[in-house]
């Protein structure tokens, strides 16, 4: 059987362990090789061979990026040197007169900074709008829209946003969607089957898995959008390294398998937290009591293995809690194979104002947690043993 043909029926798990196995024609090579050369040979006067120069091309982001495209149904990747400049490439082709951005209030923090400071220089128009208030959503997108941008879960409430919902809504005003992505991954959650037009990655994340690189990917839809954006990446220089491209793709290969381990001991740590008596809030959406449990029951195919939670003591029970965790390491960042706590007011959120914190519901006494792979039973003993302090 050809390989097109075997793989029809696969599931995306075995496909995003299949894709460029076995491809290699110089030496059969299992695994694909890294190529770190920065420029290729023509083969005579005006023959050119499928790559020329790294910065556009490059076959070891080619495979990395059809496995991204793959997991998330599009039709290609464009791999970028970090999730910012993925984010970036969105804005780059907007014009005068048709760059009006919608983007929700509660976004990434990195996001916010960079749409900010694109709309001071005037490359886009730019609204906030809590995407979870219906009202608010329709008045924003009541004015003719380039690009509508999504993300859910949000950071570091975890707040579900309705995805059929609002990509509906962004098409309906003429805009683009693209969704943000990084905080579940292709392995829970698949934008594109509700009509998005792009996802966003911040690939450092769970696709990499390992925090070992920076990177990014934006998957597009159509192969007009794919060549534009290529085309945008290139011109300003901000693809993929040869070598994060190599790392990203040996860490995307056990993608589903890191997933469904980690969200399985969250779902035990989100459980024990909920009961705890210093806490007062738990913010998970696997828990039953998270305000929309439901909708992220049906639109992920699972909860994830990010949560936050609130302690009854505030700030100073979490300087209590932070001085003597152990185990889990006190660093921004989230995906890895290693459980990470982190205090967002002081450290992730730490640019937004306080009034600014206050209204995202960001609270001195909220840490946000990173479920890692370790055993849930020593991650629940570390917790037990910080929380006892307070
Ligand atoms: C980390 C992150 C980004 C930015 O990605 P970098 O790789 O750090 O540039 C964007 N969006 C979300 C949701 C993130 O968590």
């Amino acid at each position: 059987m050809s390989k097109k043909d075997y793989l029809k029926d696969a599931k995306l798990s075995t496909r995003v362990i299949n894709i460029g196995i076995d491809t290699d024609t110089a030496h059969g090579a299992v695994m694909p090789p890294i190529y770190l050369s920065s420029n290729y040979t023509f083969e005579g006067f005006g023959k050119k061979r499928t790559f020329d120069y790294a910065r556009s091309g490059n076959p070891t982001r080619e495979v990395v990026s059809e496995v991204i495209a793959e997991l998330e149904g599009g039709i290609g990747a464009v791999m970028t040197a970090s999730g910012m400049a993925a984010i970036d490439l969105l804005w780059q082709p907007l014009e005068k007169g048709n760059n009006r951005v919608v983007a929700p209030h509660d976004c990434y923090g990195g996001t916010q900074r960079q749409l900010n400071a694109r709309a001071k220089q005037g490359l886009i128009d730019l609204v906030y709008v809590d995407q979870g208030d219906d009202a608010a959503v329709l008045k924003a997108l009541s004015q003719p829209t380039a690009m509508l941008l999504i993300e859910t879960p949000s950071n570091p409430l975890m707040r579900v946003v309705d995805l059929q919902k609002l990509i509906d809504l962004g098409h309906k005003a003429g805009a683009k969607v693209a969704v943000d992505n990084t905080f579940l991954s292709p392995a829970l959650q698949n934008p594109i089957k509700f009509g998005a037009d792009f996802v966003v990655h911040s690939t450092t994340k769970y696709i990499n898995g390992h925090s070992d690189v920076i990177g990014g990917a934006l998957v597009c839809t159509t192969a007009e959008d794919l060549t534009l954006y290529r085309w945008w990446a290139n011109c300003v220089g901000s693809t993929a390294p040869a070598f994060d491209s190599y790392l990203t793709l040996r860490g995307v290969r056990t993608l589903f398998v890191r997933i469904k381990q980690q969200q399985q001991s969250a779902q035990a740590v989100a459980e024990y937290l909920e009961s705890h008596p210093v806490v007062s809030k738990v913010f998970y959406p696997g828990l039953k009591s998270h305000p929309q449990h439901d909708l992220a029951a049906r639109q992920q195919a699972g909860f994830g293995a990010m949560m936050s939670f609130e302690l009854k003591g505030g700030l100073d029970a979490v300087k209590a809690v932070l001085d003597v965790v152990d185990l889990f390491s006190l660093a921004e960042s989230l995906g890895g194979v290693e459980s990470l706590i982190v205090h967002p007011a002081s450290m992730t959120h730490a640019a937004m104002s306080p009034e600014a914190q206050a209204t995202a519901g960001i609270t001195g006494g909220l840490l946000r947690l990173s479920i890692g792979l370790e055993d849930a039973d020593d991650l629940i003993k570390a917790l037990a043993r910080a929380l006892s302090v307070v």
